[in-house]
């Protein structure tokens, strides 16, 4: 018989992680950019008494635990104390992705139910076309104060300042069951309707816990972190709860994430972390190379949300002294789920070799278990050479979607949708998303390398590669470039210099120039849209 634990059973909660970090670190500094271009700097501490007169405001209004409040706003200190106030309070903290279409932003704030949301000033226009769709939202809160406010033909909205203003800064958290759903997001939705994924509080703690790690990020109070990553999108991989918990000063970009801006902001504010998708980090080094400029205190950067390339990852490196973590995660995995990382020994491999190990997506994370099927769902040896579909299980991986009347697990497991190889030490990599990955002549050539190997070229500022349908080989590879300089002509260089790095069956079929490539909301390439403009190009 198994003995009894006799340990306290203390919930882990979302308010835990404000009252530790405004105790233990009460004087560390939020700094935040905000819509209007000022920057705006107060304490933990000051965060803290706010985050509870917005939940004495909200308490007042008539919420109750479990009602559903939805945000759409930029990462600024307004929005950190809706992450607090809402979840603490034992609401659910709704974070929408502006960058959405009016109707799939409508569809997701009826869906989840929200009853009352909060919006940048510079988001007026989306909730004009979206606020007749709303019904159940009973109040439109801007995070702004009175000086700022917009207003909105037949929408009555309300002022963030003077909604928190005649309540009390103390606030008695109400003692949750840490299974409760404290956050929601949901994913993406490039084909049908996004789904919600319902973050409880013990998923959010453990995955800010994580996130500490001195593999994982490494978040301490010597640390500034500067979260680019959305707060919108997947909780800006739980940087807003793990500063607290590590007692790191926190820098929030507000709506300026042109490579300029967020120079200047790492520049003035010390930063020493950031995290983003690698199109963020290629615009910030176009930025430093144009201008002959360096990094005075920035010595880590995370990054994902799609894959980055090892050029990039050597030019961070050698060139700018920032070492780069690379990581895997979806909106179902709460955070980051796997991080590339070096060890001592492999910190004596010649750098190349280690950049290529960075360019992989990493090991997981404590918590985390990943596993490689076949199609008949038949697990796939780990041996960095079998490529199958990757499945998740551990803390902070979703169960179910929210409200679905379907199971998203397959015997316990998540099924990602992407493609993976798993090395004998544990290094996972993406190959592809089962959908992107281009079948020719019944093998698999993986969009993903063929960009990264693109990426290397000095003329290349962005590739895509799509699969095309082909009348022989089922799909053959075509790739989009972005070009550094636009009398760059020569697309047979470019094959030549793909042929030194990939098999050769792999080379494209044809290389098109192109001004930009879609990119939607969470950073990602739009290979949908791709596909729909040139799927026709080999049969023409
Ligand atoms: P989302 O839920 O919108 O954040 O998208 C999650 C998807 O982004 C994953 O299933 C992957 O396909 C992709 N992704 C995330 N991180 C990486 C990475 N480091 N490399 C390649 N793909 C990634």
């Amino acid at each position: 018989m198994q003995t009894v634990g006799k340990m306290m059973q203390r919930p882990l909660l979302v308010s835990a992680i404000l009252e530790h970090g405004a105790y233990q670190f009460g004087k560390q500094e939020v700094v935040s950019r905000e819509t209007h271009g000022t920057l705006h700097r107060y304490t933990f501490s000051d965060m803290a008494s706010r985050a509870k007169q917005l939940a004495n405001a909200l308490k007042d209004l008539g919420l109750q635990p479990g009602s559903v409040v939805g945000s759409i706003a930029w990462n600024n200190y307004r929005h950190l104390e809706t992450y607090y106030g809402v979840s603490g309070g034992g609401m659910v903290m709704h974070t929408c992705n502006p960058r959405l279409h009016p109707d799939q932003l409508a569809f997701i704030i009826n869906h989840a139910q929200d009853e009352v949301v909060f919006f940048d000033s510079s988001f007026a226009p989306l909730v004009k076309a979206v606020a007749a769709h709303c019904k159940l939202v009973k109040y439109w809160i801007c995070l702004s104060d009175k000086a700022n406010m917009p207003s909105i033909d037949g929408v009555e909205l309300v002022c963030y300042e003077d909604f928190i203003a005649p309540f009390p800064s103390h606030y008695e958290w109400p003692d949750l069951d840490e299974n409760s759903g404290a956050a929601l997001c949901y994913t993406s939705g490039t084909t049908g309707n996004p789904k919600g994924v319902m973050y409880s509080h013990r998923a959010i703690a453990l995955s800010a816990l994580s996130a500490c790690l001195p593999n994982v990020l490494n978040i301490s109070s010597q640390e500034t972190v500067l979260p680019v990553v959305p707060m919108f999108h997947i909780n800006a991989w739980c940087l807003p709860y793990a500063c607290l918990i590590g007692g790191a000063k926190l820098v929030l970009p507000g709506p300026k994430l042109d490579g300029a801006s967020l120079y200047e902001l790492m520049e003035s504010e010390q930063v020493t972390l950031s995290a983003g998708v690698p199109t963020i980090w290629m615009g910030l080094i176009q930025h430093l190379e144009q201008n002959q400029l360096s990094f005075t205190t920035m010595r880590r950067t995370g990054v994902g949300g799609s894959a980055m390339p090892k050029a990039l990852i050597a030019k961070f490196n050698e060139v700018y002294n920032v070492d780069v973590r690379h990581g895997w995660g979806m909106t179902e995995t709460t955070a980051v789920a796997t991080i590339s990382n070096i060890s001592a020994e492999e910190m004596t491999l010649p750098e190349s070799l280690r950049h290529d190990l960075v360019a992989k997506q990493g090991k997981s994370v404590f918590g985390i278990e990943l596993k490689i099927v076949d199609e008949d769902g038949n697990t796939l040896a780990r041996d960095g050479q079998s490529q199958g579909e990757l499945m998740v299980r551990g803390q902070w991986i979703v169960e179910n979607y929210h409200k679905a009347d379907t199971q998203a697990l397959v015997n316990g497991w998540f099924p990602t949708g992407d493609i993976a190889t798993i090395r004998p030490d544990g290094v996972m990599q993406i190959r592809d998303r089962t959908k992107d990955v281009i079948k020719s002549g019944g093998e698999w050539i993986s969009s993903i390398e063929l960009e990264n190997a693109a990426a290397a070229h000095p003329q290349v500022a962005m590739a895509a590669v799509i699969g095309i349908k082909h009348p022989k080989w089922d799909e053959r590879p075509l790739l989009l470039i972005v070009r550094r300089q636009a009398d760059f002509t020569d697309k047979q260089e470019l094959l030549t210099f793909l042929e030194q790095r990939v098999a050769k069956w792999w080379i494209p079929d044809e290389v098109v120039f192109v001004d930009s490539l879609p990119v939607g909301g969470t950073g990602k390439v739009q290979k949908n849209e791709l596909r729909a403009q040139y799927g026709g190009i080999f049969s023409a």
